[in-house]
């Protein structure tokens, strides 16, 4: 039996953050992790380049059943906190759009730069263990460990995240433990993922596979102005994954091809200035030419736009504008790149998140019922998140 002062369950961004600040008085740290290696979301993050946070990133960014939990922790540790440490780790960074930062390099200069600030406080982190049962008394957390040992810790942190990508180890393991110690966990679905289509909608679109074209999607009054990409199985692209954390099945979701133009004067114009060409060929000079035809097509225009009238530009215009589909659904956890929902923000102090049943157990990151955009957004909650438990557990 091995006694020390917290351990942290999960060594991705929220579990390596916290253990960088946890440690800072000297105290006995350990991250386990039951993947081969720490920070595996990081590396595959962004491409490859991690979109690490956004300089926009802000409470309004975040779902949850209580939109002002995430407040504390965000103002507490900012995305300029973390572009500091960024920069005192030398790591080159740009905005890509929308005020999204990525590293110029590969992303797993950030898992270093984490393990580095670990190494420095002394944390210790074990690879390739799980934690099994774990009970609480006399205010100590008992954790029966795959090694087979047990270990008897302080305060203990769930950092497992969530249950998307099944594939690199994602768990459900913070919400049974948080469960068992008498927290509500809310609905989780997959977030950030692909719509899948099926029957006409999505044969009438399998030509269209690979094209991605600006456009505002909207559904349950909620809109994304971003880039929709169109798959073998429906519909993703940046638009199309954020609007898939507001969405429920059955639900359509509409989309406008032309967003930030006035359709009706665009479809003048073109009458005006190539009246002669088909309608599927004028469009390309607003869409691109597959696109273009398709929605000709859609509309039922075979003639030159010198022929529309009053109602046919009407028509056209609103194919253009607000083209509604009903995804079948989503391609689910197995591409998802975040959960929603998770252990309740009722249960945990937003300024430390631990926990209000459990003194001294903690819960941050993915696994807490506070979801992001897309955009670095997530990221920032995990080293947020991580911080404000990190620095708590420290001040213990
Ligand atoms: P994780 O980073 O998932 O870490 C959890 C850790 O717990 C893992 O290392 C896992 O192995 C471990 N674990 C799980 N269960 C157990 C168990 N039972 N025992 C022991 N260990 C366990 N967000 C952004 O902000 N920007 C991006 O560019 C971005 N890109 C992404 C790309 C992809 C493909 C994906 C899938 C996600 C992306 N995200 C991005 C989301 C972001 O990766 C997550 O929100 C973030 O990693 C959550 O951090 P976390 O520490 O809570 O969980």
């Amino acid at each position: 039996m091995t006694h020390i002062d917290c351990l942290i369950i999960g060594a991705g961004a929220a579990g390596l953050m916290c253990a960088a600040h946890a440690a800072a008085r000297g105290a006995r740290i350990l991250v386990i992790d039951h993947a081969r290696a720490p920070g595996e979301k990081i590396r595959i993050s962004g491409g490859g380049r991690c979109n690490f946070t956004n300089l926009q990133a802000g409470p309004d960014n975040y779902l949850s059943e209580n939109p002002h939990f995430a407040k504390s922790a965000l103002a507490r540790y900012t995305q300029w906190d973390f572009l500091d440490l960024i920069g005192r780790h030398g790591i080159a960074w740009h905005e890509k759009t929308l005020g999204q930062l990525f590293c110029d390099g590969k992303a797993t200069q950030v898992v270093d730069m984490l393990l580095a600030e670990m190494r420095r406080t002394g944390a210790d982190l074990r690879l390739g263990i799980s934690a099994g049962a774990i009970d609480h008394g006399d205010g100590v957390f008992r954790v029966s460990l795959s090694s087979g040992e047990i270990l008897h810790s302080t305060t203990l942190v769930l950092a497992t995240g969530g249950k998307s990508i099944p594939k690199m180890g994602a768990t459900d393991f913070a919400l049974r433990i948080a469960r068992q110690f008498g927290h509500r966990i809310t609905e989780t679905r997959p977030a950030l993922v692909p719509f899948t289509l099926n029957g006409p909608a999505l044969a009438g679109l399998k030509p269209l596979a690979g094209l991605s074209t600006p456009v505002r999607a909207t559904t349950a009054a909620t809109s994304f102005d971003e880039a929709m990409l169109i798959t073998h199985r429906g519909l993703s692209g940046p638009a199309m994954l954020q609007l898939s954390s507001y969405w429920r099945e059955g639900q359509e979701i509409a989309i406008n091809l032309l967003p930030g133009q006035q359709a009706q004067s665009a479809l003048r114009d073109l009458k005006t200035t190539a009246g002669r060409k088909s309608v599927s060929n004028a469009l390309t000079a607003l869409l691109p030419a597959r696109l273009a035809a398709h929605v000709a097509a859609r509309a039922g225009l075979t003639c030159n736009m010198a022929d529309l009238g009053a109602r046919d530009l009407d028509h056209l215009a609103s194919t253009l504008t607000d083209w509604r589909l009903t995804p079948a659904g989503t391609e689910g956890y197995r591409t998802a790149e975040v959960m929603l929902g998770g252990i309740s923000t009722e249960g945990l102090e937003a300024r430390t998140m631990e926990s209000r049943h459990i003194p001294g157990l903690y819960a941050i990151g993915e696994a807490v019922d506070v979801t992001g955009w897309l955009g670095g957004y997530n990221f920032q909650w995990a080293w947020s998140s991580g911080w404000a438990a990190g620095t708590a557990i420290a001040d213990r």
